[in-house]
């Protein structure tokens, strides 16, 4: 990629999306073009983004987007997302909507010629009982976890697109596998939210009610949190220092209970009342650590620690998010 590289960012207001926008940005890349679908971008006045509204689920309407657009270079950050009850309530609409994302975005950049896209993944797409830290070659070793395997099986069959096209067609189509992720443009909601942000919303909510913050689970669960910017900063990276058809996680390299989890949450937020767990919730996986040593091997790591990466989150969610 250069300067003048025609970009195409899907689903430029997302949390993934917007924060690989600003790391673009923040390196000087000026021909940016960005999708959003219901999200509108809160910045149209200042930006050198251009934002169109596109609903990459509609198989035409992608399909003309890119031949009017032809972008070089395609980040596929477009997706349904959502935390442990979102995906145990709504897997129709989880496996529907992502396979529809993926199949129009690498489908249409095939079609249009893009030289380069980079489709990102998760850490769920490993066995539930997956031996930790959780390297590349794990995937499809053993059965998911229940709670998210309509989402898990959607990324995987982007995954296996990707290698597809490359193997057939000789395109450089790149899956990036990134750890649980935080940070700015995250959904808050504290129901169908991820632990982190949900954990800011109650503890935060609680503070000013004096309710009881109720979590689920045991808190025995041990994840890993890795803030966007991190994960912007290393998806660049590997678009422009990566060109293989396997997989590459991106890990944070330190995981934490979600009940220790809790208790860095409550200490930022300023929370100091009652923690109550409802077990009748599921717990998920068990364990879900990357292992990041692919990426660190070609010579990138994250910068921004667990406590002054919530701490930013929260600063932001103070002057964002309406209460
Ligand atoms: P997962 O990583 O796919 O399991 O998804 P989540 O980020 O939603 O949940 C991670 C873990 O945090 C699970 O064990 C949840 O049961 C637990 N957890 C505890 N309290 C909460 C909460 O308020 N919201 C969410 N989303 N998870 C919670």
């Amino acid at each position: 990629m250069n300067e003048s590289s025609r970009i195409f960012v899907a689903g430029g207001t997302g949390m993934v999306g917007s924060a690989i926008i600003r790391k673009l940005i923040s390196q000087g890349f000026r021909t940016i073009c960005s999708n959003y679908n219901r999200k509108e971008p809160a910045d149209l006045q200042d930006t050198p983004v251009r934002y169109v509204r596109l609903d990459l689920t509609r198989q035409s309407d992608a399909e003309r987007f890119f031949e009017e657009e032809r972008p070089e270079y395609v980040f596929l950050a477009a997706a349904k997302v959502g935390g442990i009850l979102a995906n145990n309530t709504y897997p129709a609409e989880f496996i529907y909507t992502n396979l529809m994302i993926q199949n129009n975005v690498i489908h249409s950049s095939f079609v249009s010629g893009v030289k380069k896209l980079l489709f990102l993944g998760s850490s769920c797409i490993y066995p539930k009982l997956c031996p930790q830290p959780m390297k590349e070659e794990y995937l499809l070793t053993g059965p998911l976890e229940p709670t998210n395997e309509p989402y898990a099986v959607a990324k995987i069959a982007g995954i296996k697109m990707c290698q597809s096209y490359n193997r057939q067609y000789g395109t450089n189509y790149i899956s990036v596998m990134p750890t649980n992720l935080y940070g700015q443009n995250d959904n808050f909601d504290p129901d169908t939210s991820h632990v982190l942000p949900g954990l800011i919303r109650k503890f935060h909510d609680s503070k000013r009610t004096s309710e009881p913050v109720v979590l689920w689970g045991t808190g025995s669960p041990l994840r890993e949190f890795l803030h966007v910017d991190d994960l912007a900063a290393a998806v660049l990276f590997l678009m422009n220092h990566y060109d293989r058809s396997e997989i590459i996680n991106v890990g944070a390299g330190v995981e934490v209970s979600i009940r220790d989890l809790a208790g860095i949450v409550g200490k930022i937020v300023g929370y100091e009342g009652e923690i109550k767990w409802d077990a009748t919730r599921p717990d998920g996986m068990p364990r879900k650590l990357m292992d990041g040593g692919r990426l660190t091997a070609l010579g990138w790591s994250p910068r921004i620690g667990l406590e002054e990466g919530i701490g930013m989150v929260y600063r932001w969610f103070c002057g964002h998010v309406p209460v």
